[in-house]
């Protein structure tokens, strides 16, 4: 059993009075780790710890040293990828390939993008006329905001905190790292790989616990935080916005989805299972870009459910080394309970079931784990709770639809505005719906194709701001306007 730390001004500690608590496995619900979950104290200390670093080295290095650093950070990852695959695939339970494709080298590649992007950024300057006749010039300059607070989830959780750490720290902030309660490994491992480079002790500090009255709750009120960035709920983006308040902190949030996939008659039809398959089932439906609504047009609407039904029933469960496994648990026996409700919901409110519903049938040793199965439905009302709320599941209600007007109002019929998938060949129409379609990022005969360059975030109550390429800049950076009378 593994003992994680928090990571505190470089060093490895236990919180004061030996407070832990219980990482399980998913798979099998077996104890696989016992982590120290930091109280006030520990996160004064992170916090002090970081703006102590501001003062120190890390102020002081050219922007080359600080990128060649991250670039190391980078490679050290590399060097050291099993052992984060394996610590990953620990937490989550998820396949060999989802983490060794996707999730373990996106964490490596976010601190090179975040590099190159702040050494290639240009300044802005404008020139202005004056009534002398001399003129002025204005330039902006970038400065570190200074301490920032990120709060991760669960579901991607290395890949989306380097999303964070690694253009926080490009620009020269320091930071204290809040993992999931569920998925504490991979941010210690990144301790020791931080140590190991020589980023500067105190620019890089984790905190572990949970929410309300633990670790999480006591970083975003803490006032020695400058700014807070969060992936997760909208509910918690809620509180942590509440927290925020106090002082003035800036936020930037990427919260919860309820994407739409649409379908229609004239696409690639292969491609677009296929392509909705991934949406709706990776990492078994816990993905926040993921869909749960598919609206496909209605000449191939039936053809296009058996299609999706027999790519469902084709998933192998299991444990994630064995290498021909593709589908993985939930991340904890709360969430199955949370899904498996939607599931009984669905049924309740009257949806066809398609394929799935239940718990597979696992063999003995795996029937502790947080198992549910791929499920299709069909025939629920457009306000169905199933339609309406993420369930964050491996799920989808696919429903047909007649012209395009329809379906891009049933798209944006949400409170949510994270993500859509569009499939046509149709190139004019892909525009079209595409530009009508209210989120965040959209893709067209694709799902999930990220250049790290560009805007991500999401509209409605899926988010606050962009991230990604120089719109994390935005965030992670003060911008000063220097006007030069001539
Ligand atoms: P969550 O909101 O339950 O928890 C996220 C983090 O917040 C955890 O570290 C948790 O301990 C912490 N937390 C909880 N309550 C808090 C509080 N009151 N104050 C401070 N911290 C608090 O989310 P989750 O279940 O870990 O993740 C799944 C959710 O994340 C889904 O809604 C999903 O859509 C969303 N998500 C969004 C994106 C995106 O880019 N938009 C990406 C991934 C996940």
């Amino acid at each position: 059993m593994h003992q994680i730390e928090n990571f505190i001004n470089g060093e490895f500690t236990s919180a004061i009075g030996g407070k832990r608590f219980e990482k399980r496995s998913p798979l099998d619900g077996k104890l696989i780790a016992s982590v120290s979950e930091a109280g006030q104290l520990e996160v004064d200390a992170a916090v002090r710890a970081a703006r102590a670093a501001l003062q120190g080295e890390w102020s002081r290095i050219t922007i080359d040293q600080r990128t060649e650093l991250l670039y190391e950070v980078a490679n050290e990852i590399t060097r050291r990828f099993d052992d984060f695959v394996a610590a990953e695939m620990a937490d989550t339970g998820q396949p060999h390939h989802v983490m060794t494709h996707a999730f373990i080298p996106r964490g490596a590649a976010n601190f090179k993008v975040f590099a190159d992007v702040v050494k290639n950024v240009a300044a802005e300057s404008f020139q202005m006329a004056t009534p002398d006749g001399r003129g002025a010039l204005n330039y902006a300059i970038r400065s570190p905001k200074g301490v920032i607070g990120v709060v991760c989830p669960w579901n991607a959780p290395f890949l989306l905190m380097t999303w964070k750490v690694s253009p926080a720290l490009a620009c020269g902030n320091a930071v204290v790292v809040k993992p999931s309660e569920e998925t504490p490994q991979t941010a210690a491992l990144l301790g020791e790989v931080m140590n190991k480079v020589g980023i500067p002790k105190g620019v890089y500090n984790v905190v572990h616990g949970f929410g309300p009255g633990s670790a999480g709750e006591f970083l975003t009120q803490h006032q020695g935080i400058n700014a807070i960035t969060f992936t997760g709920e909208t509910r918690t983006g809620t509180a942590i916005m509440k927290a925020a308040a106090e002082g003035m902190r800036d936020v930037s949030f990427e919260l919860g989805g309820k994407n739409a996939g649409i379908v229609f008659a004239d696409c690639d039809f292969d491609a677009a299972v296929e392509g909705i398959f991934r949406s709706s089932f990776l990492n078994s439906g816990q993905v926040c870009l993921g869909t749960e609504r598919v609206y496909v047009e209605r000449p191939i609407f039936e053809k296009f459910v058996q299609a999706l039904k027999l790519k469902a029933e084709a998933v192998k469960f299991g444990r994630p080394e064995d290498h021909a496994v593709n589908f993985g648990p939930l991340i904890s026996l709360e969430h199955q309970r949370k899904v498996l409700s939607y599931y009984k919901k669905a049924l309740d409110d009257g949806a066809s079931l398609v394929t799935g519903g239940g718990v597979p049938d696992m063999s003995a040793e795996l029937k502790g784990g947080a198992w549910v199965q791929p499920t299709i439905w069909t025939g629920l009302a457009d306000d169905a709770a199933v339609v309406k709320e993420e369930i964050f599941g491996p799920c989808c209600h696919i429903r047909p639809f007649d012209t395009e007007d329809e379906v891009v109002k049933l798209a944006n019929d949400s409170q949510y505005g994270l993500s859509t998938t569009i499939w046509t060949q149709h190139l004019a129409r892909a525009h079209r719906v595409a530009a009508r379609v209210e989120v965040g990022i959209t893709w067209i005969n694709s799902w999930f194709l990220r250049d790290l360059r560009t805007p991500f975030g999401g509209s409605g109550q899926s988010g606050i701001g962009r991230e990604g390429g120089i719109h994390s800049l935005e965030f992670y950076t003060e911008t000063r306007n220097i006007c030069v009378k001539l």
